[in-house]
């Protein structure tokens, strides 16, 4: 159950990543060809992670929850406790607060956790 936690949080983040660059970058909205005419493609590092910190800091831990339940109980091993609450929620904030959000989001998730993904 830990491992859908993190694999939630990863992946609720970097979806919410990719809508953002959808929004934002209108040839990512089209899916149109030709990289150097992205604005995304001049995102820096600051950039990411300032938009990472944005996405987490205003996540809703109601619906982060549902996802959670919802991966639980697809995958058969629902087994909610207070703990994995918890470690969500931690998870939430570790990236929040981090100085390299973006690498804080990678290393949540662990070798083990890639075929949930
Ligand atoms: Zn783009």
């Amino acid at each position: 159950m830990r491992a859908i936690v993190r694999a939630a949080v990863h992946g609720i983040i970097k979806n919410c990543l990719r809508e953002k660059q959808n929004e934002e970058c209108p040839r990512c909205a089209i899916n149109a060809p030709g990289e150097r005419h992205h604005a995304c493609v001049y995102w820096s590092l600051d950039d990411v992670n300032f938009k990472i910190k944005e996405i987490s800091s205003s996540l809703c831990m109601e619906s982060v929850l549902n996802i959670i339940i919802t991966f639980g109980y697809a995958l058969q091993c629902l087994c909610l406790t207070q703990e994995h609450l918890a470690v969500g929620a931690e998870l939430v904030d570790k990236v929040t607060e981090a100085e390299d959000p973006n690498s804080v989001l990678d290393e949540i998730i662990k070798p083990t956790d890639k075929c949930l993904m």
